[in-house]
């Protein structure tokens, strides 16, 4: 099984976990990243380098295991089976995210800019090698319907 990113990311997404993925399994959706559960290689460079510890092994989630399904789904076809795009690439438009993430509650707090400021993250200006410029805060901010 593959590791999976759990909510921890939606509307944070800020792409750092890609940089350190050797198979590009990673995939952008609208408001979090997922992993795709056959192509990820289970190396677990992904999982250190979160910045706000989204991402485990699918027998660490805790409360928090619908998310494998979650990572699943939203590679899953019309014929309910799994497809592999064969790599996550910077650009490529994003992946639909799973209803239950589309409908996740937006996060509150006085002022959105300071949270960010506080935990360190922003726009995409942050990344150290920039390979994903263009993510992150420019998706965030979507409101639930
Ligand atoms: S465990 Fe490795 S292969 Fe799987 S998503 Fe993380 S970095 Fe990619
Ligand atoms: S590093 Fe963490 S917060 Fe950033 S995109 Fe990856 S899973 Fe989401």
């Amino acid at each position: 099984m593959a590791l999976v990113i759990k909510s921890e990311c939606i509307d944070v997404k800020d792409g750092i976990c890609t940089t350190a993925c050797p198979v590009d399994c990673i995939y952008e959706g609208g408001r979090m990243f997922y992993i795709h559960p056959t192509e990820c290689i289970e190396c677990g460079m992904c999982e250190s380098i979160c910045p706000v510890d989204a991402i485990r092994y699918d027998d660490e989630l805790g409360d928090a295991t619908a998310f494998a399904g979650i990572n699943a789904a939203v590679f899953r076809g019309s014929d309910g089976k799994i497809t592999e795009p064969g790599g996550w690439r910077r650009g490529a438009a994003p992946i639909g995210d799973h209803p239950n993430v589309a409908a996740w509650p937006a996060a509150t707090g006085a002022s959105d800019s300071a949270d960010d400021e506080a935990a360190g993250r922003g726009d995409s200006t942050q990344m150290e090698d920039g390979k994903h410029a263009g993510l992150g805060r420019t998706e965030m901010g979507q409101q639930v319907p």
